[in-house]
């Protein structure tokens, strides 16, 4: 089998699936709170042949993600159905999950008993109220809060808590973060924002940068850089009397493009190649059309050819994603 490798000679091994674009939380940073679905979903064994057939071509690793993923009944049972999938070294794939976590409490358990292998939790203020405004709805810090922990009974390990920063919004969670890593026993990881969001309100000033949360941090107690592989999309620290794990995204202040490993297929079954790609590639309708796992996997290794380099975030030529966040599938 020829691995998946685009023109850059980047291999693809990461796979996220979105398999819903609706959401119950509104986030500032994401949704505008009145627009829901706009894509619609399909039924999981459409992913799931996906799936198979991306794994014959060499992907290891799976994330489930939307919209919110816990929205979708039976998923479960496809975390269950693509834990039985093997890559053509006859290895399992590594399965992961992104969720808000207002679900998770209930689901943690049978999730790792379906061969779940790690979950990451958005939680964007370790404040109930701050919370509310962030999120826009009400008592969902409780929630979340609970889902963790359940999270970390449940051996999903290691629990990773996303955290976006925007400013004027909750810049000043930094230090109660490192806290709340220190004391929960989670990663917590800082993400930049990035232009994605439906309300259009990115400017190069409202993102914090990984500079100013490391300088920041280190008010609180210094930080130390974990070194780690080049394919890693998080920079990693530790605190210095080495509790709690620090990790840091950076796509607008240190992109990691000329490393990229991932494609994704969003809830209407398309590919996409890159956040930032203007255009999306059918894949279902060509499921629809009768085709079969090797004419899928011949239309996979073409669109792949196709990634784009980079982004363009901040540049004079950027031009805005073909969809925002909640419909690719983050
Ligand atoms: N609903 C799930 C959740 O909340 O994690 C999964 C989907 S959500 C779109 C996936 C991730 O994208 C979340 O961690 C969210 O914080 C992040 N995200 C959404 N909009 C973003 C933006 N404009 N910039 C950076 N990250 C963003």
């Amino acid at each position: 089998m020829v691995p998946l490798t685009d023109k850059f000679g980047r291999r693809i091994t990461d796979l996220r699936i979105s398999v819903t674009d609706r959401c119950n939380y509104k986030c500032v940073y994401c949704r505008t709170g009145n627009g829901g679905e706009l894509y619609g979903d399909l039924p999981f064994a459409d992913y799931l042949r996906m799936a198979r057939v991306l794994a014959g071509l060499g992907i290891k690793k799976v994330r489930v993600t939307g919209g919110e993923p816990l929205l979708r009944k039976g998923v479960v049972d496809f975390v269950r159905d693509l834990s039985a999938l093997r890559d053509p070294d006859g290895e399992p794939l590594e399965l992961a999950l992104t969720t808000n976590g207002h679900l998770l409490a209930d689901l943690a358990q049978p999730f790792k008993d379906a061969g779940l292998r790690r979950v990451t939790v958005s939680m964007d203020a370790v404040d109930p109220d701050r919370f509310a405004r962030i999120t826009r709805v009400p008592n969902g810090y409780d929630n979340v809060l609970a889902g963790i922990r359940a999270a970390r009974h449940a051996g999903l390990w290691p629990v990773k808590v996303n955290c976006v920063l925007m400013r004027g919004f909750n810049e000043d969670q930094i230090i109660p973060f490192g806290m709340f890593a220190r004391e929960e026993g989670v990663v917590v990881r800082f993400i930049e924002f990035m232009p994605l969001e439906e309300d259009r309100v990115w400017t190069p000033e409202t993102v914090v940068t990984l500079d100013e949360i490391v300088r920041r941090m280190a008010e609180y107690r210094p930080l130390v850089e974990i070194p780690c592989g080049r394919s890693e999309t998080a920079r990693r620290y530790r605190f210095d009397d080495g509790i709690g794990e620090i990790g840091i995204i950076a796509p607008v202040s240190h992109p990691f493009c000329g490393h990229c490993s991932r494609i994704r297929v969003t809830s209407d079954g398309k590919i996409r190649t890159c956040l930032f790609s203007v255009w999306d590639h059918d894949l279902h309708e060509l499921m629809r059309r009768g085709a079969t796992d090797e004419e899928m996997a011949e239309f996979i290794r073409g669109v792949v050819q196709r990634k784009e380099e980079r982004h363009h975030i901040g540049e004079p030529d950027f031009v805005p994603a073909s969809r925002t966040m909640v419909h690719i599938g983050g």
